[in-house]
């Protein structure tokens, strides 16, 4: 275990009950999605997981320093002033790294997402894939044991997601960091991780999960396949009752 939830609950102040009860561990190396419908608490969720807030009861365990987590977020949260390499350098800077491992850090990590033509373009003239993947860059030049992806590819069109999810099975290949990746879109959780979490409506709390049976990075054509379909197909009518809707 990298790091875990035990039976936490989270109350905000005057909004009530926003999470929980609600358990989950998360294995050295593993990919796991967190699906559920919208306020269920998923962010929460990762943001206990991030050691970045306390639950209100139960227990958060970390086996992994806030230096070993990485979080990333739907928008690509860039600074608009500075250089792609700039942005990336941010963790190392902010951990006081010098500058000439500073430097191979971050040539290494845009080098990993493709990117090393584009580390003196500035924000604004990147594509949305492309600073997404500024982002992952930036995430990743830390060598993180536990990467936290919080509806990272929400704001992209179809097939640059599908482009970003095989960037991320690559990525995770090479250093095999332990996944926690939210979204909406079940066809992307049963692509990507090989568990998905569906949560129910909020207060969140755990309604199913179901593994995927196949090796990561996926097979051409899993898309195509059974196990595919069927877990898609599984985990959508659990969504559906988890977020009470009619069937
Ligand atoms: P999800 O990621 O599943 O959409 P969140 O974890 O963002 O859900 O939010 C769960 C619930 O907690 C929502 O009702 C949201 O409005 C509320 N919430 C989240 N963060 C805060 C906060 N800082 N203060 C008050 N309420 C919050």
């Amino acid at each position: 275990m990298i790091a875990a939830l035990r039976d936490v609950v989270v109350e905000y102040a005057g909004r009530g009950r926003a999470l929980g009860p609600f358990s989950l561990a998360v294995q050295p190396g593993e990919i796991v999605a967190v699906v559920g419908p919208s306020g269920c608490g998923k962010s929460t969720a990762l943001r206990l997981l991030a050691g970045l807030e306390q639950p209100g009861a139960g227990e958060v365990e970390r086996q992994v320093g806030r230096g070993g987590t990485a979080l990333v977020f739907q928008s690509p949260t860039l600074m608009p002033w500075a250089e792609a390499a700039a942005n990336v350098a941010l963790p190392l800077e902010l951990a006081g790294r010098p500058v000439g491992e500073r430097r191979e850090r971050v040539a290494h990590a845009l080098r990993r997402v493709g990117l090393s033509d584009a580390a003196r373009a500035f924000p604004a003239e990147l594509s949305g894939g492309m600073a997404m993947r500024v982002s992952l860059a930036r995430a990743l030049v830390t060598e993180p044991r536990l990467l936290l992806l919080d509806e990272p590819f929400a704001a992209l069109d179809g097939l640059t997601r599908r482009r970003l999810v095989e960037d991320v099975h690559r990525l995770w290949a090479q250093t095999r960091p332990a996944i926690v990746f939210v979204t909406h879109d079940v066809d992307e959780a049963v692509y990507l991780a090989s568990r998905v979490v569906v949560m129910t409506a909020g207060p969140g709390r755990a309604a199913r999960e179901v593994a995927i049976e196949a090796p990561l990075p996926r097979p051409p054509g899993f898309r195509a396949g059974a196990a595919f379909r069927n877990a898609v197909e599984e985990i959508s009518e659990a969504l559906d009752k988890a977020a009470g809707a009619p069937v």
